[in-house]
C-alpha cells in the first residue's frame, strides 16, 4: 500500500520495520478543556488507519498520549481551584467519552507524561551529555544549528528561520530557533531534576515517550498539519540527535477542519465541542471520511446532515438484512465469501484505502455495496448470498469504525414480520399495511 510521507514529501510503498506488525504514535490532546470538532479528525481517521491495518493482517502497536502538564492546565486548575492532577483526569475522561462515541477504538497505549518524568529527565540529560543540549540558570534548551536536516518535514530553511523569527526577547538562548527542553518555575505544578525544579517542554515529552514505548525508529508517526512546525520538527531534531533517526520511518498529517469557511477558533467563539454536536456521531464520523485525510474539510451543518442521511440509509439496509436472515433462522457469519459483485466492491474498498487511506473511495465502494445490497434483498431468497452480503458489509463497516448493532428479533417480532409476509401474500392489503406500521413503529423497518 502507499502513504504520503509528510518527511520526504511523497507518496511511498508502505514497508513495515517489521513484518506483520505497525508501530504507530499520534500526538494526543493537551487535557485542560473538552475536544471539538476540529480535534475529532485525528482521532477518527488514525483510528481508521489502525483499522485497515489490522483487517490487512498486521499487529498494531498503537500509542497516544494526553498532555497533562502544560501552562494552560495549570491555569485552568487555578480558575477552578482544584490541582492539575485533577482537571487532567477529568478531561481525561471526557475525551475518552469523546473517543468512544466518534466510533474510535480506545485500547490503545495512552502514556501520560506525568507518568514518564523520570525517562523525560533521562532524556534530556542524554542530550546535554551528547553537546545537543545546553543548561542556562536551569532552563535547558536544544541547539537547533547541529541538527542540519532541521525543516525538512515542514519545507523551511534554517536561515530563513532566523530571519523571519521574531525579535528575540531570550537572551538566554545560543540561537533564537533553539526550543526549551526544561524549564525552571516557580509556580503550578513541578518536579525536580537536576538542571531544575521545574517542567519540560513539550516537544520533549512526545519524543521520550515514544523511546520508551517502543525502543526503536517507528512506523508511523502522525498528527495534525498544525503540529508540523514547530513541534514536530523539534521531535525530529531531538530524535536525530539521541538516535539518528527522525522518529518515525512515515510522518503523516491530516489537514484541517474549518466550521463554515473559516478557521476554528477558541477565542472567536466559532467551535463546536464534540459532546455539543448532538447528530448521530456516525454520521459525522462518515463526514469526515467522506474527504481525504490530507485535504481541509470544511464542516457546516448541511454538509453533515447528507452524511447522517446517507448513515440512516445504510444502518437500515443492513438490519433488514440481517432480519430477512434471523426470520429463517440462517444467519451465519463465518461464511466463505465467493459471490463476484460483493468480491468486487472489496477489491475497489481495499485499492481506495491501499491509495494513502483514500476513504472517500472507499465510501464510494459502499455505496456501490448498498445498491448492491437492495438489489439482493429485492430479488433474491438465498440464504447462502444474503449472508455473504452481510458478511461484507459489517466487515467494511467496522474498518470504517462504523458499527451497527445487529438485534435479534424477538419471537413476538418474528411472528409480526411473518403475519406482514403472509398478509401481503394472499393480497389483503389492508390487514399488511397495519403490520407494517406496527413493524415501524417498533423501528423494524
Ligand atoms: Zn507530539
Amino acid at each position: 500500500m502507499k502513504i504520503f510521507n509528510s518527511y520526504t514529501n511523497a507518496l511511498e510503498t508502505f514497508v513495515p520495520h517489521r513484518a506483520g506488525i505497525v508501530t504507530m504514535y499520534v500526538c494526543g490532546p493537551t487535557v485542560y478543556n473538552y475536544i471539538h470538532i476540529g480535534n475529532a479528525r485525528p482521532v477518527v481517521f488514525f483510528d481508521t488507519a489502525r483499522r485497515y491495518f489490522e483487517y490487512l493482517g498486521y499487529s498494531v502497536k498503537y500509542a497516544s498520549n494526553f498532555t497533562d502538564v502544560d501552562d494552560q492546565i495549570i491555569e485552568k486548575a487555578r480558575e477552578i481551584n482544584e490541582n492539575e492532577l485533577q482537571v487532567a483526569e477529568f478531561y481525561i475522561n471526557a475525551f475518552l467519552n469523546d473517543v468512544t462515541s466518534l466510533g474510535s477504538k480506545t485500547d490503545y497505549i495512552q502514556p501520560r507524561v506525568t507518568q514518564y518524568m523520570s525517562q523525560i529527565i533521562d532524556y534530556i540529560a542524554e542530550l546535554i551529555r551528547l553537546d545537543y543540549a545546553y543548561v542556562v540558570q536551569g532552563d535547558v534548551y536544544f541547539r537547533v544549528n547541529k541538527i542540519a536536516e532541521y525543516g525538512q518535514l515542514s519545507n523551511r530553511r534554517i536561515d530563513d528561520l532566523i530571519s523571519g523569527s521574531r525579535v528575540e526577547i531570550n537572551p538566554l538562548k545560543e540561537s533564537p530557533l533553539d526550543f526549551t527542553l526544561w524549564k525552571k518555575t516557580s509556580g503550578g505544578i513541578s518536579w525536580e531534576s537536576p538542571f531544575s525544579t521545574g517542567r519540560p517542554g513539550w516537544h520533549t515529552e512526545c519524543v521520550a515517550m515514544i523511546d520508551d514505548i517502543f525502543g526503536e525508529e517507528i512506523d508511523i508517526h502522525g498528527g495534525g498539519t498544525d503540529l508540523m512546525f514547530p513541534h514536530h520538527e523539534n521531535e525530529i531534531a531531538q530524535s536525530i540527535a539521541s538516535h539518528a533517526h527522525p522518529v518515525a520511518r512515515y510522518w503523516m498529517h491530516n489537514g484541517r477542519l474549518n466550521l463554515d469557511g473559516e478557521k476554528m477558533s477558541k477565542s472567536l467563539g466559532n467551535f463546536i465541542m464534540v459532546k455539543d454536536l448532538n447528530k448521530d456521531l456516525r454520521g459525522f464520523r462518515m463526514f469526515l471520511l467522506s474527504t481525504h485525510y490530507r485535504s481541509p474539510i470544511n464542516y457546516s451543518e448541511e454538509a453533515l446532515d447528507v452524511y447522517i442521511k446517507e448513515w440512516n440509509r445504510i444502518e437500515k439496509t443492513v438490519q433488514t438484512l440481517f432480519h430477512k436472515l434471523d426470520l429463517s433462522d440462517s444467519f451465519q457469519l463465518d461464511v466463505l465469501v465467493e459471490d463476484t459483485a460483493l468480491l468486487r466492491i472489496v477489491a475497489d474498498f481495499e485499492e481506495a484505502m491501499n491509495q494513502d487511506f483514500n476513504t472517500p473511495n472507499a465510501l464510494t465502494a459502499m455505496n456501490q455495496l448498498l445498491k448492491v445490497t437492495n438489489n439482493y434483498l429485492r430479488s433474491s431468497q438465498d440464504a447462502y448470498l444474503l449472508n455473504q452480503n452481510l458478511v461484507i458489509f459489517v466487515r467494511l463497516l467496522s474498518v470504517l469504525g462504523l458499527s451497527i448493532d445487529l438485534q435479534k428479533l424477538s419471537d413476538e417480532d418474528k411472528a409480526l414480520f411473518r403475519n406482514w409476509e403472509d398478509a401481503r401474500k394472499n393480497k389483503d392489503f389492508a390487514q399488511a399495511d397495519i403490520y407494517r406500521q406496527e413493524l415501524v413503529k417498533k423501528e423494524l423497518l
